[in-house]
């Protein structure tokens, strides 16, 4: 038996006992003549004592002298109380006075601390990813990640919901990302593709009569990389059957509740908030609104414009937000603000401001606006003293999304966005589709299984207003994080025949594509719908940390490159042959 208890097990109660303990070594200590050692395990940390005493005791105590960083050894010992105890180790009231030490494997010094704050940059810690997990702040990560997997079978599990495994070598599946794919060997000239999600499988388990499915799935999208999205991620995958966009939404609210309280502790008692797409649109400039902070959009067309400043009457929108408290702000804060929107990422022009501090109400367009005009103004966003207006116009889509960059950068200079205030919220009311504006093809908003709403189908058919068919298509948004999305499903072919046209598919190529999935709504397709829900973003959210590497036990790089296994790689010349496969260049 290699130990008889873990790292972080033993207490006062346990003194006078003989035991082993096995990990690694964490730090020596030479104190003159005493020597001690932190051994740790995933468990916790135990404090190791060699007493200089006997001939025996000597050997011992020179051994440990040679023990470096991450060698792997066992201690036997006996447990005594420590003379001076350690109130921040859960195992800080006791010490091992060893009696047997077993070096099992030494190791070279590892390029970075292994310690919560580690002086290894994100490339080492990736490279060396199995010396940087074993850190105990990223090992909590994946304690984390474990509960709520639990957690989410639990809830799940006990709503009837079966966890049904879908391949993983398919067909395209549009998510709007492009296709990992793989090629076939057998098939030459052919490939397969990565799912994006499972999304037409769930649907065929529906057709199937599974009534209710879900699945932590990995997803594949070949996409540009930020901090919270990776090539290959996890989704808690759902789809129900005979069910209505109500019926979903209070079943995954339900889950969402049900994590809150079982890993958080969090009690939701209300419903969450509701917000249709519109709304969001114009209220935050976003379709996830961080609703930990209030500093809502108000639109100022109508007392702004035809008053002679030209930035204001060219433009299609007059927006601003209520900064509340920073009138007395320096003129080096309100320009740090106009330098944040002028960067390239965000390339609005300027911002308009208005302060109203004890001297009454001053702005930088004084000379176009009467006090009278301002005040107006004022009154729309409910100033009062000691409030400072950011105004921005241009064109509409545009300067909303310019604000709401704004009014998220404000709320982090204010301190607005605690991450361990939760806010949760479902926008609800999606387009159906929306139009490229340099090639004016419609896209699916959320995947082309989506269907429009029943007043809205028609205009489907006819190819009438595309862009004014709503969906019964949803997010759950989180803190101003996407954390998931559904939607209620086509379950009739002429209709999905129809989507596909809309969407620029011959039927041709519909039936090529998707044959399956069109044959399969004419045996017996119930309706259905579902949502699928980042898994990966969510452990993050609940672990208070927005990059969901920490949280993704071997991620890739923001180059999608695995540091550690060194991936993509090349492949030999035998290999590629066998596929069919010729490299260029
Ligand atoms: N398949 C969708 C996605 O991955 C979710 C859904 O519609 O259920 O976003």
């Amino acid at each position: 038996m290699y130990r008889t208890h873990t790292c972080g097990e033993l207490r006062l109660v346990d003194t006078g006992k003989t035991v082993t303990l096995a990990g690694w070594i964490q730090r020596t200590r030479d104190l003159g003549g005493m020597t001690f050692v932190d051994l740790r395990d995933r468990y916790g940390i135990t404090q190791l004592a060699f007493n200089p005493g006997g001939e025996a005791q000597q050997a011992l105590v020179a051994q440990a002298r040679t023990l470096g960083r991450e060698f792997v050894v066992q201690a036997v010992g006996v447990v005594k109380e420590r003379e001076s105890k350690n109130d921040n180790l859960p195992t800080g009231a006791v010490e091992i006075v060893v009696q047997e030490l077993n070096i099992l494997n030494d190791a070279k010094t590892p390029p970075f601390t292994i310690e919560d704050e580690t002086d290894g940059g994100d490339e080492l810690r990736m490279k060396y990813r199995y010396l940087d997990l074993r850190r105990p702040n990223i090992r909590k990560n994946f304690e984390l990640r474990h509960r709520m997997a639990i957690e989410v079978r639990n809830y799940l599990s006990a709503q009837h919901f079966l966890e049904v495994e879908t391949p993983v070598l398919i067909k395209s599946t549009p998510e709007g990302a492009r296709d990992f794919v793989v090629p076939s060997r057998m098939h030459q000239g052919e490939f397969y593709a990565l799912p994006q999600s499972p999304q037409t499988f769930k649907q065929l388990l529906m057709v199937a009569g599974m009534d209710r499915y879900f699945q932590i799935v990995k997803c594949f999208r070949d996409e540009d990389l930020r901090a919270d999205r990776q090539p290959e991620f996890t989704q808690i995958d759902c789809e129900m059957a005979f069910v209505e966009q109500e019926d979903i939404l209070n079943t995954f609210e339900g889950l969402a509740k049900h994590l809150f309280r079982t890993v958080l502790g969090k009690a939701f008692n209300e419903p969450f908030p509701r917000m249709g797409f519109d709304q969001a649109m114009k209220g935050y400039g976003c379709d996830k609104p961080d609703l930990r902070f209030d500093m809502r959009f108000h639109e100022l067309n109508d007392l702004a414009q035809g008053k002679g400043f030209k930035v204001f009457d060219e433009a299609e929108l007059v927006v601003g937000i209520n900064a509340e408290g920073c009138a007395g702000w320096s003129r080096k804060q309100t320009d740090g603000l106009i330098d944040f929107v002028k960067r390239p990422q965000i390339g609005a022009t300027g911002i308009v401001f208005v302060k109203w501090t004890e001297e009454g109400l001053k702005s930088t367009v004084d000379k176009f606006f009467a006090p009278e005009q301002i005040m107006e103004w004022a009154k729309r966003f409910g100033m009062k003293e000691g409030d400072l207006l950011c105004i921005m116009a241009g064109k509409a889509d545009k300067t909303r999304k310019q604000l709401n960059e704004l009014r998220l950068h404000l709320g982090d200079l204010l301190d607005l966005r605690d991450p361990w205030a939760f806010k949760p919220l479902w926008v609800v009311d999606f387009p159906l589709l929306e139009q490229d504006e340099e090639t004016g093809r419609w896209h699916a908003m959320h995947h082309p299984f989506t269907a429009p709403k029943p007043e809205d189908a028609q205009k489907l058919f006819d190819q009438q207003d595309l862009g004014s068919v709503r969906a019964n298509a949803y997010d759950l948004v989180i803190n101003g994080t996407e954390i998931g999305g559904g939607s209620i499903r086509i379950h009739d072919r002429a209709m999905q025949e129809a989507m596909f046209r809309a969407l620029g598919f011959t039927d041709e190529e519909a039936r090529y594509k998707f044959g399956f999935l069109l044959d399969a709504f004419e045996y017996g397709a119930p309706p259905h719908g579902g949502a699928a829900f980042g898994f990966d973003r969510w452990v993050s959210l609940f672990g208070g940390r927005s990059d969901i590497r920490e949280f993704i036990a071997f991620p890739k790089n923001n180059a999608g490159r695995d540091m550690m296994i060194d991936a993509p790689s090349r492949i030999d010349a035998v290999q590629l042959k066998e596929l069919g496969l010729e490299v260029k260049g």
